[in-house]
């Protein structure tokens, strides 16, 4: 941790506070506690792992934990965007430690993990966007643990040509990358990207390796309209993206976005029911869907239907 880490967000000390509204009953969740959650808790520190369920402050840290499903996050814990929704810590980052693969790879090994979810930080500030890590990474996860299957929610690796190509190379089996809002909240929400690279980065991996689930997710309550959500899937489905997650936008401090709207479960069920009929293989839509929530679980489900789904196209052809 450096001197940035003191101050988590140095670029929005000198924002105006953010009231939202108060969070309503089905928000509510129990603190984290029990056997489960202690031990893996207690390994994750053991070997110095971060992990985005931590930084970001997710309200499923005592579901995922208590059994055993973490998601870790590379690259330290310092990122070079400053999007105003994310609760991860902002400033200059460290240089990369080059025994993180390892170390995560051992820690996936000592959890005996079916499936593993990876993130990381925004290194603009690496020439490879990191993404020599995500592949190190990977690579050390598949020889300690050939059996598991390998999530990777990645950055966006703007304006790092080759990037991209080099972790679509190390067949991560879901590749994920969040949309997080509609474009037109881009410039307040997430400055630092850009919507339809971000989008054309989920087309191009199914186009190099459609063998790859393609994942990508958009937080509501941020101000977005219902037409425009219908349009970001219509956009997700034009680039073949396969999993669609929608979750509940959640303040995480004064300064940053405001909660525009706490959206009734009711409406994410009728988010589900378009998705689906929009063609995504497999859509998670629920105040406490998160990108990683049930990852393990919903991996299964996805091969499931590509199986069904080429065992119907065969008996067409029949
Ligand atoms: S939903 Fe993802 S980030 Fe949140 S606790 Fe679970 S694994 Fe961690």
């Amino acid at each position: 941790m450096n001197d940035f880490k003191k101050i988590r967000h140095p670029e929005k000390i000198n924002k105006p506070d953010n009231i939202s509204p108060k969070k309503p009953f089905w928000l509510k969740v129990k603190a984290p506690q029990g056997k489960i959650f202690d031990q893996t808790k207690d390994l994750l520190d053991d070997l110095n792992i971060t992990t985005v369920c931590e930084e970001a402050s997710c309200p499923n840290i005592g579901n995922c934990w208590s059994k055993k499903h973490a998601t870790m996050m590379i690259m330290g814990d310092i990122c070079t965007r400053a999007c105003s929704f994310c609760n991860v810590a902002t400033g200059k980052p460290n240089k990369l430690d080059l025994s993180e693969p390892i170390r995560v790879a051992k820690s996936v090994a000592r959890l005996n993990l079916n499936h593993v979810v990876i993130t990381s930080v925004d290194r603009d500030d690496l020439y490879d966007g990191g993404a020599d890590h995500f592949v190190a990474t990977i690579t050390d996860i598949r020889k300690y643990s050939p059996n598991t299957s390998i999530e990777i929610l990645t950055p966006d690796f703007l304006k790092k040509d080759g990037a991209l190509e080099k972790v679509i190379n190390a067949k991560p089996d879901v590749f994920n990358h969040n949309l997080e809002t509609v474009p037109r909240l881009y410039p307040s929400v997430r400055p630092g990207a850009r919507y339809f690279h971000s989008l054309s980065l989920l087309a191009k991996v199914k186009e190099v390796d459609p063998n790859i689930f393609t994942k990508s997710g958009i937080m509501v309550g941020l101000g977005e309209s219902q037409n425009e959500i219908y349009q970001v899937m219509d956009d997700m489905r034009s680039a073949d993206i396969d999993f669609l997650t929608i979750g509940q936008y959640l303040q995480p401090t004064i300064k940053h976005h405001k909660v525009e709207k706490f959206v009734h479960p009711d409406e994410f069920d009728k988010y589900k029911k378009v998705a689906l009929s929009k063609g995504f293989l497999l859509v998670s839509s629920s105040p406490f869907t998160r990108s990683s929530f049930h990852a393990s679980e919903d991996f299964e489900k996805l091969k499931k239907i590509r199986i069904n789904q080429l065992n119907n196209y065969k008996s067409n052809l029949k």
